[in-house]
C-alpha cells in the first residue's frame, strides 16, 4: 500500500502511521485530473480540488472535517459569456472506518463528491443575467436590441385599433 500511494502523487492521502493522535490539518491541493467530469459543457475545472481538513483518528474511525473548494471556468446557461467562480463546500464533514492494516487511506474520493454536490447544474454569470434575445441572438447584458420593443409596440397598436 505505501508504493501504491507513492504512486498517486495528487491526491489526498492519510498516513495513518504518522497522524499525529491529537489530530493534524492536511493542507493541499489534488492533481486537476482528479475533478473528473466527463463531458461537461458548462464546467471546466481550473486547477486541482484545495483542501484545509482536520483529520483525526478515534478508535475505528477516521474524521475528517473542514473546506474544499474548486475553481471553475464557466459558460454561463443564459448568456453564454464566460465567466470564473469557485464551487466550495466550507463544512466537509466525513468519517471513515479504518481497516485493519492499512496504513494509508485515500480521501480523495470524498472530496471529489464533495465538490461535485456542489457545483451548479446550470451556471448563470450572475442572479440578473439577462440571457440572448430569442429573436436575434443579442446578448440583452449588452446591448438592447430592438426585438421586444417592436413586439410590444405592435402589441399596443393593435390595441389602439381597437380603442
Ligand atoms: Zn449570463
Ligand atoms: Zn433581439
Amino acid at each position: 500500500m505505501r508504493e501504491a500511494a507513492l504512486e498517486t502523487p495528487g491526491r489526498l492521502i492519510v498516513d495513518l502511521a504518522r497522524l499525529d493522535e491529537d489530530g493534524e490539518w492536511y493542507r493541499g491541493e489534488t492533481s486537476p485530473e482528479v475533478l473528473e467530469l466527463g463531458a461537461s459543457e458548462w464546467l471546466t475545472p481550473q486547477g486541482g480540488i484545495v483542501y484545509a481538513l482536520f483529520v483525526q483518528a478515534l478508535g475505528t474511525e477516521l474524521l475528517v472535517r473542514g473546506e474544499v473548494r474548486q475553481r471553475l471556468a464557466c459558460v454561463c446557461a443564459r448568456c453564454a459569456d464566460s465567466f470564473e467562480t469557485e464551487a466550495v463546500e466550507p463544512e466537509f464533514v466525513a468519517s471513515f472506518e479504518i481497516p485493519g492494516e492499512e496504513a494509508f487511506m485515500d480521501l480523495t474520493e470524498a472530496v471529489r463528491e464533495a465538490i461535485i454536490l456542489t457545483l451548479p447544474s446550470y451556471p448563470v454569470c450572475r442572479d440578473a443575467c439577462r440571457g440572448l434575445c430569442q429573436a436575434c441572438g443579442a446578448n440583452l447584458n449588452r446591448t438592447a436590441c430592438t426585438c421586444r420593443r417592436e413586439g410590444r409596440d405592435s402589441c399596443w397598436s393593435a390595441l389602439d385599433v381597437l380603442e
